[in-house]
């Protein structure tokens, strides 16, 4: 359903060949620490290994953060930070010397966070650390709701209730996010977060707790966007620091032996106001072959407005942009496009890649390559990808290049980023490069979201990854196109 100009990968002995000249000439010739001229790319691979090395001791992504916490911070959608986001992320990309920068409306939604309470009342008070669920309603004006907790341990387990006992009450959905290299805990647990507040109105709930959805046992609560049904009523939603989650669960349990209940006393200040205009902020280094052909380099420029957005997505915007700056101070320019996109607004309904979807509906076919980097500056430990079968000897070639790095080579069944979600089924062939999250999850969407949180190693291995990739995409002769099936598997 794309690719206009499906051409054979070059014969595989002429990459050899090639890839023995380009070792006698340039890569095997030291300082090089790398084996770069062993690879089948030839040319593009001995270029690809000096850019990943070069990326290896740059430390401009870093800079790059620090400017982004330092002279914006948080940076909803829809606030004042937001806005000030998009006017530094142009001024940002022409600094650094992008060919062409633009800025593409999007307008999203502006939701307040306000104040938070949350104290258990009886039978032993106490106070206790929470957060709005992004998007959640407020509790009643004039002091909130107070009222008996129902504990259960997972979604379905709300579904379990009988009405009579959830009527009016507080449900409390207590399931704790497992550390995960791979972050596969996020994915087990974030339904209690999206779904909470629809599956306990069902049951007739007055509000629901849930516990964080976060690996840390820091007190400090995690939000993030949560939804509602036209079918049932909006309620209050907010999430539970985990060590307030444990003591919740405990007094529940000791009151439940005493066939006592626990009241909890829950006050949300929330407000949703009209929509109001944000942009993607877009940046360019043209090729010089095929201008109009486009690897797509996303992250997204909002943020949580809890703490800075330093690793989301602060790490992401600065591995895709020093990436392809890096590319663009090669000796030549690369073959195709690199297109930088800082989405608006991913955290609250991904109304910038929506955006960007729509207004480029046109031109998928000539996004020949999609990688986004949302998930922190942990390295990166594994490449996918989702091509085309017959160029799988390009990403074997790809994953060679990466190999230096501690980068193993996965399937071909990439998912890519949420901001590439709506051009996926279109027909995007994606390039995932995959981050150790064990620890991304103890901050986000935290306060504890700073610039502390951001590991400065891992950020130059991920720039060095991005780099690699982005540039064999750019350069190699043939496109890179999505396999023959459309749709999502
Ligand atoms: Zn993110």
């Amino acid at each position: 359903m794309m690719t206009p100009l499906p051409r054979p990968l070059p014969h595989l002995r002429f990459l050899l060949v090639a890839a023995a000249a380009s070792c006698l000439l340039t890569a095997c010739t030291p300082p090089s620490p790398s084996p770069s001229g062993e690879n089948p790319l030839g040319e593009v691979g001995a270029t690809a290994a000096r850019l990943r090395d070069r990326a290896l001791v740059d430390n401009r992504a870093y800079e790059f953060v620090e400017s982004l916490v330092v002279e914006v911070g948080p940076r909803f959608a829809g606030s004042e930070g937001d806005r000030r986001a998009v006017a530094w992320g142009e001024a940002k990309l022409r600094e650094l010397g992008f060919d062409r920068v633009r800025t593409e409306p999007v307008m999203v939604p502006a939701w307040v966070r306000g104040t938070a309470v949350a104290e258990i009342v009886s039978p032993y008070p106490q106070p206790m650390v929470v957060t709005a669920l992004g998007g959640s309603v407020a509790t009643p004006a004039g002091g909130g709701l107070t009222a008996e907790v129902v504990r259960v341990t997972s979604l379905d387990g709300v579904d379990d209730l009988a009405e009579q006992e959830t009527r009016g009450k507080i449900v409390f959905i207590d399931l704790r996010m497992e550390r995960q290299k791979d972050g596969s805990g996020y994915g087990k647990t974030v339904p209690i977060r999206s779904q909470g507040a629809i599956r306990a109105a069902q049951r007739g709930a007055a509000a629901v707790l849930i516990r964080s959805v976060g690996t840390d046992t820091d007190r400090i609560a995690h939000t993030g966007a949560m939804r509602y049904s036209s079918e049932v009523t909006k309620i209050p939603a907010a999430a539970l620091s985990n060590p307030d989650a444990d003591t919740l669960a405990l007094a529940i349990e000791q009151a439940t032996r005493a066939d006592q209940a626990v009241t909890v006393h829950l006050e949300l200040t929330t407000r949703r106001d009209a929509d109001v205009p944000s942009a993607n902020v877009i940046g360019e280094i043209l090729g010089r072959e095929k201008p109009e052909e486009i690897v797509l380099l996303a992250c997204h420029l909002d943020s949580w407005d809890l703490g800075q957005g330093a690793i989301d997505d602060g790490a992401g915007c600065a591995i895709v942009t020093e990436a392809a700056r890096l590319i663009a101070q090669l000796p030549q320019r690369q073959r195709r496009t690199l297109r930088v996109v800082l989405f608006a607004n991913e955290e609250f309904g991904l109304s910038g890649a929506r955006a960007y979807a729509a207004a480029h509906a046109g031109e998928v076919a000539l996004h020949v390559g999609g990688m986004e980097a949302d998930f922190g500056a942990g390295k990166v430990w594994s490449f996918e990808s989702r091509v085309a079968e017959r160029q799988l000897p390009a990403i074997e070639a790809i994953a060679q290049l990466l190999a230096p790095l501690g980068i193993q080579q996965g399937g071909n069944e990439s998912h890519g980023g949420a901001d590439l979600s709506p051009l996926r089924p279109q027909g995007l062939p994606i390039f995932g490069l995959y981050q150790d999250g064990t620890f991304y999850f103890d901050v986000h969407h935290t306060a504890n979201d700073t610039l502390a949180a951001v590991d400065r190693e891992g950020l130059s291995q991920n720039v060095a990854a991005y780099a690699t990739v982005a540039y064999c995409a750019a350069e190699l002769e043939e496109p890179f196109s999505a396999p023959a099936e459309p749709g999502d598997h």
